[in-house]
């Protein structure tokens, strides 16, 4: 077990480079790990995580009673306790606003395509916990529903939450979910995004054990199997093609709705704006069309 007072630092640091990263501003977000078998320490209530000292942390048992500290708990202690209950192995828990993420948050559109390898071998998918007033015992219910299955997940008009087996593991799935939204935002103006075909998924999946990463469960291909339906995710769900042999498949971006299978954070998927079977292109996407067309003449 890591020395208390190491603990404390750590969380300082983290929370300077949430706040340097703009993952938080203002008093946003928090941060917090397990001391000891029935203790957390966590950041205080109403503190910029960009300027914390070490003294300003809280000790709570795991019903959130404070035990020490001159400040008062996370004002989202609910959720962090929630996660430590669901998930024994979790060591550190750490939430913010990572303004890329949330903006997929604020969509309603999942980081579950499989597009990047290294997210894929990690955290596998990133979903939406459904909307929830911030603060109350509604944000614990919404994250119960993905936590046993997933070590990081968009929290809807919101921001992220993800876990740990220490404080850095943690937030480097902070840093992994901003840095993968940020690259699917440009695929997504560039007008494309080329998929990993499920047999490369399985491949991945086959290489955590390699790599020595622990997931909290396998990926699956279709929600069904998750089992989201009776209540909590039982696996992580990617959406990826069936390829035909080919190690990429390109997908252009359907412009008249998010893909509708997607979990949408409890809303419901927008209407698509065109009739049944019709389909509409920018430009950019019908120049790429063309384009392939074109290559695969020759
Ligand atoms: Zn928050």
């Amino acid at each position: 077990m890591t020395a208390e007072s190491t603990l404390r630092a750590d969380i300082v640091e983290i929370g300077r480079r949430m706040y340097a990263r703009g993952y938080t501003a203002s008093n946003d977000g928090n941060i917090s790990v397990r001391l000891g078998a029935d203790r957390l320490l966590m950041t205080p209530k109403s503190v910029c995580k960009g300027f914390m000292t070490p003294d300003m942390m809280c000790i709570t048992d795991l019903d959130g009673k404070k035990i020490q500290g001159d400040r008062d708990p996370s004002s989202e202690m609910l959720m962090h306790l929630e996660v430590y209950r669901q998930r024994p192995d979790a060591q550190a828990v750490v939430h913010a606003h990572p303004p890329t993420a949330t903006g997929f948050a604020v969509a309603g559109i999942p980081l579950d395509r499989a597009v990047l390898a290294e997210v894929l071998t990690t955290l596998g998918s990133i979903p939406i916990a459904e909307y929830a007033t911030p603060s109350t015992k509604e944000l614990p219910e919404a994250v119960r529903k993905y936590i046993k299955a997933h070590d990081g997940m968009l929290l809807a008009n919101h921001g992220a939450l993800t876990v740990g087996g220490d404080l850095y593991a943690a937030y480097y799935k902070m840093e992994t979910i901003e840095h993968f939204a940020h690259i699917s935002l440009v695929a997504r103006m560039l007008g494309r995004e080329n998929l990993l075909p499920r047999e490369e998924v399985d491949r991945l999946q086959g290489l955590r054990g390699t790599y020595g990463i622990k997931a909290p469960a396998p990926i699956c291909a279709d929600p069904d199997d998750a089992g989201l339906a009776a209540g909590d995710a039982s696996c992580q769900v990617v959406q990826a093609p069936q390829g035909s042999g080919a190690r990429l498949v390109a997908d252009v971006l359907s412009r008249v709705a998010p893909n509708p299978s997607a979990e949408t954070g409890g809303l419901a998927a927008p209407k698509p704006s065109a009739e049944a079977g019709e389909i509409r292109l920018t430009y950019r996407e019908l120049s790429a069309l063309i384009e392939e067309a074109i290559r695969s003449l020759r």
